[in-house]
């Protein structure tokens, strides 16, 4: 609960426009991609580095919480204000400050959507690669925040290989910069890393400088179509390793392949069990010769038809395709939980194999889909609330899965961060010891846990649940 003489004090730092008080607009900042819900108690919307840092103050002075929030497409209840206190939303800071062809730099603020940035760059003929499927609507301030990864991570890399530096404006009201604009510094902590994929619990990020490279003069996408899941999956590493550098390597099973199929550019055979997803960037002729061969090398691995887009257009519908796969998943169920693990690359067969007899014995739809050239596999649970004992089946599916997941020496998540939701399994990777590290660190930060409280580190049996408060 803020007290009405703080939230006429935050009104006087922001203005009396950028606040929300009333329940109606308080909830619409409530929730993420996630079902969770949790209603904040102010919403609020700085216009500047400063304006944050002076909220941050306050909020340390009468101990009221403070969460971050970009676009509220986070998939683990980052943004989700467990705690009430203030929502912080950073969409009022959205300019792109500076890109610098020659530099090859861009600067920006954490409330620029991603897709516009990557246009804005791509104008210039240069390239910022990170893609996750949320481009369109996400912030880059997001990104940083949860590491945000995508499809062209095999070639490219994620969020961490482009960001070079950033402004933060700490728990305890200072602003600091870290890194630099330059594509090397190691001088003094490597506190940038430490910020990316940090949920928002050391520090509002308030400018980020990127690495930006050059665009790719051309791309070429194919779409190979296997009839075991197991032989696509087995496919994947050998892919990987035969030189023919993809670009993007993504994984679609039977079920998910059932929800996008009417958005494909040509028929894919209904017996397919799964489709592998492949681009191919560089030189046009280095790419028109590595796109043939990469056909060849599919079918020799058993691929069945491997189909190359025509067309610029073809390639962006299966691209398209790609990207809606999340929300599509629901005309199987109403409700998912999605994890996004990854596992080293040859246990891929394995995870998928193991996914299929957990789908059996739990009597739940277990589609698998994702960035297969990074291991990362989004296996989402899907579940209809109102059916009797599918809600109460999915934690302890999650679980079995994470801890099949550690069985093969992977990690709980590639791209979407702990949160809210995998709180409880923290323990399953990191020993009581790094815990005890990582929270000293929080505590060096914010001593006094007003920055995104509840996130991350297991808590008490409130956070457990993913749906309790869910709207
Ligand atoms: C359909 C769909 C597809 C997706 N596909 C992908 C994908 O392919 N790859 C991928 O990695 N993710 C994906 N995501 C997840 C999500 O889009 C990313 O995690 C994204 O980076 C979140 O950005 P956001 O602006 O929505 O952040 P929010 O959800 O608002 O916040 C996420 C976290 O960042 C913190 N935060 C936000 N802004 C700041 C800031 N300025 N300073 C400090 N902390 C901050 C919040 O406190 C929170 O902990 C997808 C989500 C959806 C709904």
């Amino acid at each position: 609960m803020i007290l009405e003489k703080v939230i006429r004090e935050i009104e006087t730092v922001v203005g009396r426009e950028n606040i929300l008080t009333s329940p109606e607009d308080r909830w619409c900042y409530a929730f993420d991609a996630t079902d969770l819900a949790y209603l904040p108690d102010l919403v609020v919307f700085p216009g500047s580095a400063a304006e944050v840092s002076r909220i941050l103050l306050l909020a340390n002075e009468h101990r009221f919480p403070v969460t971050p929030r970009g676009a509220g497409t986070g998939r683990s209840g980052g943004s989700v204000p467990i705690e009430g206190g203030v929502v912080l939303v950073l969409t009022r800071l959205n300019r792109i400050l500076e890109i610098n062809t020659k530099d090859l730099v861009a600067v920006v603020e954490p409330g620029v959507i991603l897709g516009k940035l990557k246009a804005a760059v791509e104008e210039q003929g240069l390239y910022y690669p990170p893609d996750p499927a949320s481009a369109d609507f996400c912030t880059i301030g997001g990104n940083v925040a949860e590491c945000a990864g995508g499809p062209v991570a095999v070639q490219y890399g994620i969020t961490r290989d482009y960001v070079l530096g950033l402004e933060v404006a700490l728990p305890t009201g200072e602003i600091i910069d870290t890194g630099t604009r330059t594509m090397k510094g190691v001088v003094g902590y490597d506190l940038t890393r430490l910020f990316l994929g940090s949920e928002g619990t050391l520090g509002v990020i308030t400018r980020i400088i990127l690495r930006l490279v050059a665009k790719p003069a051309a791309r070429q996408t194919l779409a190979a179509a296997f009839g075991s899941l197991k032989a696509a999956a087995e496919a994947v590493s050998r892919i990987l390793a035969s030189g023919l550098a993809p670009t993007a390597l993504e994984f679609i099973d039977r079920v998910t392949l059932g929800c996008i199929r009417e958005m494909l550019p040509f028929a894919v055979d209904l017996k397919a069990a799964a489709l592998l997803l492949i681009a191919v960037d560089g030189h046009p002729h280095d790419v028109e010769e590595r796109a043939g061969a990469m056909a060849r090398f599919c079918e020799e691995q058993g691929a069945r038809p491997v189909i190359r887009a025509r067309t610029p257009e073809e390639a962006e519908q299966l691209w398209k395709a790609r990207k809606v796969i999340s929300p599509a998943l629901k005309k199987v169920k109403p409700q998912k939980v999605s994890e996004d693990v990854v596992v080293p690359l040859s246990a891929i067969p394995d995870l998928i194999t193991a996914l299929e007899d957990l789908s059996r014995r739990r009597g739940l739809i277990i589609p698998c889909y994702g960035h297969a050239g990074d291991g990362n596999i989004h296996v989402n649970v899907l579940y209809d609330r109102a059916l009797p004992g599918e809600m109460e089946a999915v934690e302890p599916t999650v679980e079995e899965i994470f801890t099949l997941v550690r069985r093969f020496q992977g990690t709980l998540s590639g791209e979407h961060g702990i949160g809210l939701t995998k709180a409880p399994y923290l323990g399953m990777e990191l020993s009581p010891a790094a815990i005890a590290v990582q929270k000293r660190l929080k505590q060096a930060f914010d001593p006094n846990n007003i920055m995104n409280p509840g996130k991350i580190f297991p808590q008490p049996p409130k956070a457990r649940a993913r749906e309790q408060e869910g709207i």
